[in-house]
């Protein structure tokens, strides 16, 4: 195997703080108000893990081994980076669902339903492993990103 160098660009080897672990969906529509968001909390590093649905995993996976995965991308986000807190998101007309809904009331209060599904997994598995950190939940649509308590 040969190698050649595509690009040639310096990183610094030091390791860091995650202020956040955040689980994104990547629908590709919504990736500049991650960029938004990460800019307006002014984190200055971030453990993204993009998947279809974002926080979905955590609140209707499609396979049970899929939730334990992720678990554990969290997991060691936190080892790793001593990451500060934990970013869940879902978003209106996400394909990961692929639901239809009669109008943005009732599609926005299935996603908030389902960040709470996600947060509660995410809250019992922290406090399993004894991690005590954070969850915010977010929901994006059309008009920007709105923080669900
Ligand atoms: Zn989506």
């Amino acid at each position: 195997m040969a190698k050649q160098t595509i690009i040639h660009h310096n990183i610094e080897p030091v390791h860091y703080v995650s202020d956040a672990f955040i689980s994104w969906c990547f629908d590709a529509r919504f990736s500049e108000l991650l960029n938004k968001f990460i800019e307006l909390r002014k984190f200055k590093n971030v453990d993204i893990v993009k998947m279809a649905g974002g926080g979905k995993v955590f609140a209707t996976p499609e396979i049970e081994t899929e939730e334990i995965h992720y678990l554990g991308q969290i997991a060691k986000s936190v080892k790793l980076h001593h990451t500060k807190s934990i970013i869940l998101m879902a978003h209106a007309n996400c394909g990961a669902y692929g639901k239809h809904f009669e109008d943005k009331a009732m599609e926005e209060a299935f996603y908030v339903n389902e960040l709470r599904a996600a947060k509660e997994t995410v809250a019992s598995f922290l406090k399993k492993n004894e991690i005590k950190i954070p969850i915010e939940t977010y929901y994006a649509d059309f008009s920007g990103l709105h923080l669900i308590n």
